[in-house]
């Protein structure tokens, strides 16, 4: 398998304060501080967006334990919720170019509509959204705004391909990767209940910070080929990624946030050192 490296690169970890981290998010944080290499350099970026789920202990608790793993990066740390007002500007710029429809379909309604599709088909995020209020009429929409109904802006995406084309991006484990629009359909741009959505701000963010190599892992390969269609309609530079693979526990399953043994946070109180706990996430 292709494996490039990039020297002197620009990279980024960036947790979502909705719960303490675990040894996938070690060796993902590991993976993007190495991947920089001596000259580059490593950020931080705390995603907290969704100001439902996250909580300032569990931020002071990734910090304590990113540091306990012996990780340095550059201050200060980007916060997602300092800077709305640059989603709010890109939201706008895109909606004047006729990009952007507004969606009131409730998650019940979608849930509605794949059951009752024979075969609905699927995105990585679940169900492809069918395109209900695709074609609203301005009338029935201005309507429904002003009875207060909530409402999430999505891009058009048959409408955002035609305007850019084909496009590409670079993967240092895939090589050459044609963005597949077609896998994600319209996607949420701004939820109802926060101004902007995991998409449009980590896009923009990675421009703002100037990352040049954006790793992450393999289960988010299908975000980037949404991420590289936003750069084109937005005109972002455009980084290289790598999409590393995600640590398993002995059974096989991935790690996740309600695996409470296995935070970094347990390991530590278990007496595990931070030389242990990088060996465990294969980056000793
Ligand atoms: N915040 C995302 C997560 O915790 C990662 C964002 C990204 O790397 O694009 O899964």
């Amino acid at each position: 398998m292709l494996q490039e490296k990039i020297s002197a690169a620009v990279t980024r970890f960036a947790p979502s304060p909705s719960g303490r981290l675990h040894i996938g998010h070690a060796y993902s944080a590991l993976f993007a501080a190495d991947a920089c290499g001596p000259d580059g350099r490593f950020l931080l970026r705390i995603e907290d967006i969704d100001r439902g789920r996250c909580r300032p202990e569990f931020e002071d608790g990734i910090l304590d334990d990113l540091s306990w793993l012996g990780l340095e990066w550059e201050t200060p740390v980007w916060r997602q919720s300092d800077h709305m007002s640059g989603y709010a500007g890109a939201l706008d710029r895109l909606n004047r170019d006729g990009l952007l429809f507004p969606c009131f379909c409730t998650r019940k309604d979608l849930q509605q509509d794949a059951a009752n599709a024979i075969a609905a088909p699927h995105g990585p995020d679940g169900p492809r959204y069918p395109g209900t209020c695709r074609n609203l009429s301005p009338s029935e929409t201005d309507d429904r705004k002003a009875t207060g109904e909530p409402y999430a802006l999505r891009l058009n995406i048959e409408e955002a391909v035609a305007r850019i084309g084909p496009l590409r991006f670079r993967d240092l484990g895939l090589g050459d990767v044609p963005v597949a629009p077609d896998s994600c359909g319209d996607v949420v741009l701004a939820r109802k209940d926060v101004a902007t959505s995991y998409h449009l701000a980590v896009t923009l963010d990675d421009a703002a910070q100037g990352v040049s190599l954006v790793t992450r892992g393999e289960d988010l390969l299908h975000a980037t080929h949404v991420h590289r269609i936003l750069q084109a309609l937005l005109e972002l530079p455009v980084p290289h990624y790598h999409h590393h693979k995600l640590l398993r526990d002995p059974t096989g399953r991935r790690y996740a946030k309600r695996d409470r043994a296995e935070t970094i946070q347990a390991l530590r109180e278990a007496g595990r050192t931070p030389e242990e706990v990088r060996a465990m996430a294969g980056m000793g």
